[in-house]
């Protein structure tokens, strides 16, 4: 049976390491422009690095068309506190009004070396601060051609699902293939809902409250692609990184996701 998603779809932005003070502000004025007569039917987030937190919160209460826009952060530790230099907890995170944090994102994995294990005790410290922890799973090229993909994402959520057990349908899940991610390539709209179906027969196995949880897509999407990425069954949103940082497209791309 095919998933049919009857619930708001999810468009989260992950600006990655960019932005300034200066151009935060003009971005995020473009958006509330052009949010003022467009009010999305989707939910929309975006992905911010935590020195700005405070000013978007702060840019949202300029604009009042941002108030449709929930704030997120790019990771947060596994540790409640201590003497852990240079963590941000997710109580911290919280504190500064963020609804959603991206945990697992390949660039963590691959630079920050984070396991499945780690993933999934960051995922746990976001849920027990009230924050939903967007968790980034996907194949590198060298996977998907050895024709591991589906171990290698099964394997990714097993973990998340081990380690939150009945907490897992409060999760968002990103599909994010590394080799589309900032590449230009993007999986086909069959590629990545043939993954999507994968991961939410998973998630049907271990909890009956599967039907809620939010699989996005994420990897090069962008105004192009969007409408057919969206339009599968089983996919329920985007995370965004290039593309989020260019109003005109981030707006294009919360247009074209639908409920
Ligand atoms: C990402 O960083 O999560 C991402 C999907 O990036 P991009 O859209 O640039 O491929």
């Amino acid at each position: 049976m095919q998933h049919k998603a009857n619930m708001k779809k999810l468009i989260a932005g992950n600006w990655k390491m960019n932005g300034s003070l200066a151009t935060n502000e003009v971005l995020l004025a473009a958006l509330a422009e052009g949010l003022t007569n467009d009010r999305p039917s989707c939910d929309v987030a975006v992905c911010v690095p935590a020195p700005y937190l405070a000013q978007i919160q702060a840019l949202k209460l300029t604009h009042s068309s941002l108030s449709v826009i929930d704030v997120g952060a790019q990771d947060v530790s596994a540790q409640a506190s201590g003497a852990y230099t240079g963590e941000v907890s997710a109580a911290m995170l919280k504190d500064f009004g963020c609804r959603y944090v991206i945990v697992g994102h390949s660039e963590r994995r691959q630079y920050h070396f984070e396991t499945d294990a780690l993933v999934a005790d960051k995922a746990k410290a976001a849920l027990a601060s009230g924050i939903t922890p967007i968790v980034c799973i996907g194949e590198t090229v060298a996977e998907r051609e050895a024709g591991r993909t589906e171990e290698v994402v099964r394997r990714q959520l097993a973990a998340v699902i081990r380690g939150n057990g009945h907490c897992i349908s409060e999760v968002v899940l990103a599909y994010e293939p590394v080799w589309a991610i900032g590449t230009g390539k993007t999986a086909s709209p069959e590629e990545a809902q043939a993954v999507h179906a994968v991961l939410r027969a998973q998630l049907k196995a271990a909890t009956d409250q599967s039907a809620r949880v939010k699989i996005l897509y994420g990897g090069s999407m962008n105004a192009a692609n969007a409408a057919s990425l969206l339009a599968q069954p089983d996919i329920d949103g985007g995370l965004i990184g290039g593309a989020s940082l260019k109003a005109p497209d981030f707006l294009k791309i919360i247009a074209a996701a639908h409920v």
